[in-house]
């Protein structure tokens, strides 16, 4: 059972529930999940991972969070009204959602599943209780965590993106060490950044040796996983 980390907060969330273990034997993509703290640099990893990997198709949340300016529509996120958000997900259209401070996020699930279906990978860049819930959906999800090195470090490149408060710096870092733990019990993989070309290359290692397990005859890992 999946521990419940503090990050969920009083928000609501929900998964799929309907897909794992379908078309067993069948060619499928990977399903990579980054996730991590607040500040450790996931975003930056996903973005160069995607620049690196013209295979890796990502995946674009819906959300009803109003558009920053830099934002765009269709590309960082689909951005959507309330009603839309919640049209799909009462048909059961995402493969996790959550709320959180009253705005809505979610994957949608057919983009997914009908990648993975035709053997592409797909990256998801979700925060940790949604990639807990993917693995909840598809067991065969790839999860990657992301950390800083220190608690120190994460505060300096929070404090470095000059957009966070004080207050809001405090809440993620108090928030890490919950997360950290998560990332430890339940997740694939724990990538320490404390340089982003090399955490960057430590995930692409792990994207392939899951990859090159699929393709094994016998679906085994080379050497142990
Ligand atoms: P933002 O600053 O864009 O409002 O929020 C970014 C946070 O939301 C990050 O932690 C990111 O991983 C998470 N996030 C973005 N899209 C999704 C989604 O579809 N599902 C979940 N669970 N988290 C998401």
């Amino acid at each position: 059972m999946p521990a419940e980390g503090p990050n969920s907060g009083s928000g609501d969330a929900g998964s799929h529930d309907s897909l794992a273990g379908d078309a067993p034997g069948a060619a499928r993509g990977v399903l990579l999940v980054l996730a991590g703290t607040s500040g450790a640099g996931k975003g930056t990893i996903g973005a160069r991972l995607r620049e690196a990997d013209p295979a890796l198709n990502w995946s674009v949340s819906w959300t009803t969070r109003p558009r920053r300016a830099r934002e765009q529509d269709g590309v960082d996120y689909h951005f959507v009204t309330r009603e839309e958000f919640e049209r799909l997900r009462d048909a059961n259209g995402f493969l996790e959602w959550f709320e959180v401070y009253g705005d809505l996020k979610g994957t949608p699930v057919q983009y997914v599943v009908d990648e993975l279906a035709q053997g592409h990978d797909v990256m998801l860049e979700i925060d940790v209780q949604g990639a807990l819930a993917v693995k909840r959906a598809l067991p065969e999800a790839l999860l990657v965590f992301v950390q800083a090195p220190s608690r120190e470090e994460q505060r300096r490149r929070l404090e470095a993106r000059g957009s966070e408060t004080e207050a809001s710096i405090a809440r993620r870092l108090e928030r890490a060490e919950a997360e950290e733990r998560i990332g430890a019990e339940e997740f694939d993989a724990v990538v320490v950044n404390h340089d982003v070309g090399q955490a960057t290359a430590e995930v692409a290692a792990i994207l392939r040796a899951r990859r090159d397990r699929g393709r094994s005859p016998h679906g085994d890992p080379p050497h142990g996983d």
